[in-house]
């Protein structure tokens, strides 16, 4: 494919191939595939998407080559990551993991902070991501300093949101729970509440106070909630039960709430999590799978194959209505050894974890539906016309192939190309 010089203004994609999901309901449709489109960009913003026609000179053609909008990671940890190599857990499991990161926390210095976070947000932006949702934890009811460094760190090309990971104890007083809430809310834009909701930290009046201050300070929430295997863990179906009963009350949240995690729904009965999957469905709450920690964390003993997945029921979510997405969570820290910053490696994982089908047409939304992270109601499909011209180009694959075997991108920002990983036709050899 031939490929136009990095930073000039593109006219336009011709013969793209885009994913069922986002193409209007009478897109026309070929051997069972949607057709592929031609796009037109006019000052960084798509200006019309048709039906591929006959072909248009000044149009870049990319012969159907598959794309999606501008991905997004929803949940990572950036003050975290990178550090495996010197803070390596001594035992598999979830609490191990958070006691080694408790002991890292002495080299965390503004210089190793932005080194780290940096490599993280430049391996998402060549990745393709246009989003990224870092958790940070916080240690006191003032910001850390990762909360401060991190504040100035997003590249161009990549919208940062920052979500305070305050431990639920810290929310029993509500006084400290308002301080909180009020640090997060003067921080500016694209800044949330959060909050670490386990069993074993369970306070029912210290996750009142949590949603209260939340609601005072018009704060949106990222929970991290339920991430276990016990089938009576409260976070979520509390979190449901509070926000149908207090619809109407003064305390009434107005805001939207992603759950990250929620792996205990997967451990009771199938009426027990539909119970609470019809309530939070009725709720302005999005659920936030994480299949690579979650297989890596959850069951997890020495010398033992795990039995359980401990991933959230991603299928009766989405028959329920409730939005979802995907997300990495630890890239190489002492929760999780692995990791890319490549929500196509995510999805690849949750292909097989949760037996997904038809990945490319419908489910790539997972990786890439800013609605659903945002709460935000998009009147128009992601590339309608009127939207940014962001898009993310996957050369070499094809709707059944990806996302395995998909490592090329080439990344389109605003109309401009800005980055691109291609094989090397001159450098390749097979014997
Ligand atoms: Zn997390």
């Amino acid at each position: 494919m031939h490929i136009p010089p990095p930073a000039s203004a593109l006219n336009g994609i011709a013969n793209v191939r885009l994913p069922a999901w986002l193409l209007p309901g009478n897109w026309p449709v070929k051997n069972g595939e949607p057709v592929t489109a031609d796009m037109r960009f006019q000052a960084g913003k798509i200006s019309s998407l048709m039906p591929a026609g006959p072909s248009q000179d000044d149009l870049w053609n990319v012969h159907g080559t598959l794309a999606l909008p501008g991905l997004i990671e929803p949940h990572a940890h950036l003050d975290k990551t990178f550090t495996l190599a010197r803070s390596r857990p001594a035992k598999p499991g979830l609490l191990a993991a958070i006691e080694t990161l408790h002991q890292d926390r002495q080299h965390w210095t503004a210089a190793d902070l932005r080194r780290r976070a940096g490599k993280g947000l430049a391996w998402a932006a060549a990745n393709g991501v246009t989003r990224l949702r870092t958790h940070i934890d916080w240690f006191d009811v003032v910001p850390p300093l990762a909360w401060l460094e991190l504040a100035g760190m997003a590249p161009a090309d990549i919208t940062l949101e920052r979500v305070a990971l305050v431990p639920l104890s810290f929310f029993a007083d509500a006084e400290a729970a308002d301080r909180i809430a009020c640090a997060v809310a003067q921080s500016g834009k694209d800044c949330l509440l959060g909050g670490f909701i386990h069993s074993s930290n369970w306070d029912p009046a210290a996750m009142t106070n949590l949603m209260r201050s939340a609601s005072r300070w018009q704060l949106n929430l990222d929970l991290h909630i339920d991430e276990e295997l016990s089938p009576v863990a409260h976070g979520l179906s509390w979190l449901a039960r509070y926000l149908s009963d207090n619809e109407l009350s003064e305390h009434a949240f107005s805001g939207h709430i992603c759950c990250s995690h929620g792996c205990a729904l997967a451990s009771g009965s199938d009426q027990q999590a539909q119970d609470v999957l019809s309530l939070v469905a009725a709720q302005r709450v999005t659920l936030i799978a994480l299949p690579m920690t979650n297989l890596l964390l959850q069951d997890a003993v020495t010398g033992r194959t795990p039995r359980q997945r401990g991933i959230t029921l991603i299928k009766e979510a989405q028959a329920s209505g409730i939005p979802l997405l995907l997300g990495c969570d630890n890239v190489q820290d002492a929760f999780c050894p692995a990791g890319s910053y490549d929500p196509l490696d995510t999805l690849s994982c949750a292909l097989f974890a949760l037996q997904l089908e038809n990945v490319f047409d419908q489910q790539s939304r997972l990786i890439c539906d800013i609605a659903a992270l945002t709460g935000d109601i998009q009147p128009d499909l992601p590339l309608a016309p009127g939207s940014d011209a962001s898009l993310v180009l996957f050369p070499g694959s094809d709707s059944i192939t990806w996302p395995l075997h998909s490592p090329a991108r080439l990344v389109i920002r605003h109309g401009r190309l800005t980055h691109q990983r291609t094989w090397n036709q001159e450098l390749s050899h097979e014997s």
